[in-house]
């Protein structure tokens, strides 16, 4: 363990790494530094000269010198604090400006991974990357590193001016030293477990309270309030003991250490008068320094374990957060293509593709979407639908084969402007918890407000954006848990149809709507599909009438192809067995 944490601190590879991005602030660390050193130097100054003032001006009364001293002492005091606000200040500025620039970094590493990273991630752990880990790192300039050189160099200072001034007065003061440790180390000891039980509580009683909420309809349907309300005492009854426990400990170990450090003033006193009376080698001024330097000796000494664990704890947290920074997981975007506009010729030529090695699933498909042309691609859940719109517009890349547009393979097109060209619609719309106005535009300031209204219109959603409370201003709390799924449908329409992409890729919603919205639906599908090449996993009986052409697609291959009514013509039609068998796995409302 101790190994460990020492590794952990003082992991030389990993600091250097932590500086790279000190660097552009390396005046603020020399700042700081200087500042924790002369911090360190001046509040041993300020004792040492009342020393002077009691044995050398006081003691052969000589007022005016003593008042010169004075006047030393005020100086050294207002440094020590200029210089104190200096090291706050800045300590927390230079640690800030770094998490800033850190996190910046870190979520533009984030936004550019491929989106297998988040499937096979936890979500949490990376918001706990970017939010609480960083601010974790800041704590390393605030709170570990500079002061703890400051604290070393101090009691360093003082065991030095000690040993100066009087080698028995100082090991008087060191004598106590072992009790301190012994009793600061106990006390850290029973902190640390006190303080996990805390974490595990209140950990506990997150998720309780998350989950709780979250599935509210199924407490309330299941009449479970009671019992969820017994429970959550209980839970509440651990987390408030475990604090308690905390509480308990400090208000032992304080006073402790208060009593100790006043025993040590009382050895002090005692020895020194003894010697005054007796054999004058101590002085009244070494008293009083010895004093408060005892004092500049304990409180660092109590508090430094605290500071390392700061200080390895900020550690983890910079491994972590490199982790991430260093990980090689984007799409290779090498292309050098940039299409303008394009025709919507779509070419795909033995393509294979895995999600995993060894588990083929597009198992070598070819095909040929004409510019114009509207495709319906059906098949049972599972056949590989999702994976080709995955696969077009690059989220993942294929094993083999090609899949070329208007000519070109699509790993030689510039990513952006490949997927500037493409119109995605999701069967899960994602929305923002924010106005109606910018899910639609996402933010993008150069769409006007007389081109979303028109749009929106042409979609056929504006009289429903006009009944909500503000109309486009309308806040979507919460990821549109207000809204039906057939109205955030229409709201995803209504994003890809003002942004006119030539290329349309739209998975329908399977979750039924009532007949009105669905003909709203099906006059919104029509309109974005005009005039485009558009692919549609198709749910729905009306759009894949509609279909210049219907690619059935079954455990990764493409088993028929063809026009509605040839397909049910034809003989052993795969098309016909799903239709029959598997009513809804492949067409709604069959
Ligand atoms: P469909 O859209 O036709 O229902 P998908 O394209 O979503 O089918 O899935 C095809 C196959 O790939 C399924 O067996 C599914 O389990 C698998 N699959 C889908 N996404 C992933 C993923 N991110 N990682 C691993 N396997 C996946």
């Amino acid at each position: 363990m101790k190994k460990n944490l020492k590794g952990k601190i003082f992991n030389l590879k990993l600091f250097k790494k932590l500086m790279v991005f000190v660097k552009p602030y390396r005046f603020y660390y020399h700042l700081v530094l200087i500042t924790a050193i002369l911090l360190s130097v001046f509040s041993i100054v300020t004792p040492y000269l009342l020393k002077i003032i009691v044995d050398d001006y006081i003691r052969p009364k000589d007022y005016q010198g003593m008042k010169i001293i004075i006047l030393f002492m005020l100086i050294s005091l207002f440094l020590t604090v200029i210089f104190q606000i200096l090291f706050v200040y800045f300590a927390n500025f230079l640690g800030q400006k770094v998490i800033n620039d850190l996190r910046v970094k870190l979520f533009k590493r984030i936004l550019d991974f491929k989106l297998d990273y988040f499937k096979k991630n936890p979500i949490g752990r990376l918001v706990t990357r970017t939010v609480n880990d960083i601010e974790t790192i800041a704590s390393i300039f605030s709170q570990g590193l500079f002061l703890i050189i400051a604290d070393l160099l101090q009691m360093f200072l003082v065991i030095i001016v000690m040993l100066y001034v009087n080698f028995e007065l100082s090991l008087i003061v060191f004598s106590i030293l072992p009790v301190v440790l012994y009793a600061t180390k106990l006390f850290q000891k029973s902190m640390k477990k006190a303080f996990e039980e805390v974490r595990f509580q209140v950990a506990n009683l997150n998720s309780y309270v998350q989950e709780r909420i979250s599935g509210m309809k199924i407490v309330q349907i299941f009449n479970r309030e009671n019992e969820e309300y017994e429970k959550f005492k209980v839970i509440n009854r651990f987390h408030r003991n475990a604090w308690l426990k905390t509480v308990w400990i400090n208000s032992i170990f304080f006073p402790v250490a208060e009593i100790s450090s006043s025993v040590l003033i009382g050895l002090i006193v005692w020895y020194g008068g003894y010697n005054i009376i007796t054999d004058p080698t101590i002085t009244i001024g070494m008293i009083f320094l010895f004093i408060q330097m005892s004092q500049m000796l304990f409180r660092p000494l109590r508090q430094i374990a605290d500071k390392f664990n700061t200080l390895q704890m900020g550690m983890v947290s910079v491994e972590r957060v490199f982790k991430i920074l260093e990980l090689d997981f984007k799409i290779i975007d090498n292309g050098k293509i940039i299409l303008k506009s394009i025709k919507g010729l779509i070419f795909f030529k033995n393509v294979k593709f895995s999600y995993n090695k060894g588990e083929e699933v597009i198992k070598g498909i070819s095909l040929k979407i004409e510019p114009g042309q509207k495709t319906a691609i059906v098949g049972p859940t599972g056949a590989g639908k999702s994976t080709i719109i995955n696969l077009i517009s690059r989220f993942y890349d294929i094993d083999s084969g090609k899949i070329h547009i208007d000519g070109f393979s699509i790993q030689n097109i510039e990513l952006n402007s490949l997927r500037k060209n493409i119109g995605i619609v999701l069967q899960e719309v994602f929305l923002y918890a924010d106005s109606i106005y910018n899910n639609i535009t996402l933010f993008d300031s150069s769409i006007k407000k007389s081109e979303v209204i028109n749009s929106a219109k042409e979609i056929g959603i504006h009289d429903f954006i006009m009944t909500l409370p503000n109309g486009y201003d309308f806040n979507i709390q919460e990821r549109g848990q207000m809204l039906s799924s057939g109205q955030r449908q229409l709201i995803a329409f209504l994003r890809v149809y003002i942004r006119n992409p030539k290329l349309l890729i739209l998975d329908e919603a399977t979750s039924s709507v009532d007949s009105y919205s669905e003909e709203i639906i099906q006059n919104a599908i029509n309109k974005l599909t005009k005039g485009k090449t558009s692919i549609i996993i198709a749910h729905r009986l009306d759009t894949i009438k509609n279909s210049d052409k219907i690619i059935v697609l079954d455990r990764g291959k493409i088993v028929e192809e063809g026009v509605y009514n040839d397909l049910l013509k034809s003989k052993n039609s795969y098309f016909k067995k799903f239709n029959i068998k598997k009513p809804l796995n492949l067409v709604k409302n069959l």
